[in-house]
């Protein structure tokens, strides 16, 4: 059935084979690496395995009050070392957290991602860009191992294919991703609390801000190209007291626009740097955040980077002109 795919059996024998296990993500947290992190972490506790998950930054609350698991999570590693690390969602070694070194925590490397750009890092790499989530894949994994589906598990892979598929709209959706949602279902998660907590939990003020970005929304349309861009600067942020990963859903906000081929949000975030989100329709865009030093999926990517919001923003939008002009044309 379109979505099947097979769980490679030297992965599943590493993690049957290895004792100890330090679990890690890439940088910007969101609900797809969290889930399948926190799933595959209670799979392995599961089967008496120890496992450490580490999380350096911060769950926001619409998550944290949803999933279970996250008191055995750790932000600040000891000099502890493990059999293997679980590298989860990170394409290159560069988007695992600052000053990470897996090579310096384990002898053994597992890569297990879905992002195209992914560099086969690993010592077994299991990635697979046309699946949906990671959430999809640890569920599989999780069937492999033998370890029961409990409602704990269920609701933090249900999160993940959620908050990766925009709600199971996206194209990579398939009768698969349906089939293991209802595994998920069934094992008890309460879709409605789910829901609103991850999507209906604006302060005034966010959504506020939102209003105001979507206000200066501009259209910016060449040679049958639409772009829809948006910026967010910091001190829109600090006037309205709005923390930056309560805004992480503005982007899809923008992607309502009826004509656009692509959106892109820039904002400014912490450290000054630029953080740019670009969502495509119909064309790939990863390697438009390429140029960048960015990427992500073929549809939607992200950039961060240095330099000033609007600078970025023009280069940002020029560039995916081009590209997208070249590739309408071909
Ligand atoms: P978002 O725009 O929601 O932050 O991210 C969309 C996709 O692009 C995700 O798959 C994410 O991992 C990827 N992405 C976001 N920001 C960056 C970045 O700075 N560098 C890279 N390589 N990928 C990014
Ligand atoms: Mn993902």
């Amino acid at each position: 059935m379109k979505g099947d795919f097979l769980v490679p059996p030297a992965f599943i024998q590493a993690l049957r084979d290895q004792q100890s296990f330090l679990l890690v993500s890439h940088v910007g947290l969101d609900g797809d690496h969290l889930g399948s992190m926190l799933a595959l972490q209670q799979a392995l506790k599961t089967m008496g395995k120890k496992v450490v998950a580490y999380l350096p930054e911060s769950v926001p609350a619409s998550l944290s009050r949803i999933l279970f698991g996250l008191e055995h999570t750790t932000q600040q590693l000891g000099d502890e070392k493990f059999d293997a690390v679980v590298a989860l969602e990170c394409p290159t070694l560069g988007r695992m957290p600052k000053g990470f070194e897996p090579r310096k925590m384990a002898p053994l490397l597992l890569n297990f991602d879905h992002h195209q750009d992914n560099e086969n890092y690993g010592d077994i790499n299991w990635v697979l860009p046309e699946v949906a989530a990671l959430g999809e894949m640890t569920f599989e994994l999780i069937q492999h191992l033998d370890v029961p589906l409990d409602r704990s598990m269920a609701t933090a892979l249900y999160v993940a294919v959620l908050t990766d598929t925009g709600s199971f709209q996206y194209s990579r959706v398939t009768p698969a991703t349906h089939r293991r949602l209802s595994s998920m279902l069934q094992a008890g998660v309460a879709t409605d609390e789910v829901s609103r907590s991850v999507y209906r939990n604006s302060t005034p003020n966010v959504l506020k801000l939102l209003g105001r970005m979507l206000n200066d929304l501009t259209i910016d349309e060449r040679d049958g190209v639409c772009v829809a861009w948006a910026e967010i600067t910091q001190k829109s942020l600090d006037e309205y007291a709005v923390r930056p990963e309560e805004i992480q859903f503005f982007v899809d906000e923008l992607d309502r626009v009826e004509q656009a081929d692509v959106v892109v949000l820039v904002r400014e975030a912490p450290g000054g740097k630029i953080k740019a989100s670009i969502r495509s329709r119909n064309h790939p865009i990863n390697q438009v955040a390429a140029i960048f030093g960015g990427g992500g999926h073929s549809r939607a990517a992200g950039v961060t980077t240095d330099g000033k919001l609007s600078d970025i923003r023009k280069a940002l939008v020029d560039a995916v002109h081009t590209e997208l002009t070249k590739l309408t044309k071909a």
